[in-house]
């Protein structure tokens, strides 16, 4: 999966030929009964961190279900918040 992201030229990820988008994880359509579906932007952590904001800056955007966004971006210290995924914070 991972290399089809990288040859997708445009800078985004997959988008389905309905229109509609698949899951980065998965390869799954995520479809508006996921409502906490994500999308991901990943850029370059140095430009961030020297306040480059620049249209042409190196990023990429892709796509995930909410349950597997949640399964597979667990990190050691950091947690994404339940409200990323509408879910709520309790
Ligand atoms: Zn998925």
């Amino acid at each position: 999966m991972a290399d089809d992201l990288t040859q997708a030229g445009s800078g985004q990820a997959k988008e389905m030929t309905d229109g509609g988008y698949a899951c980065w994880f998965c390869d799954r359509p995520i479809e508006r009964a996921d409502p906490g579906a994500v999308l991901i932007h990943v850029r370059g952590f140095w430009a961030w961190h020297d306040g480059s904001n620049a249209d042409d800056d190196p990023a990429q955007d892709v796509y995930a279900h909410s349950a597997c966004a949640k399964d597979r971006l667990k990190g050691a210290t950091m947690t994404l918040e339940p409200s990323v995924f509408l879910e709520d914070d309790a």
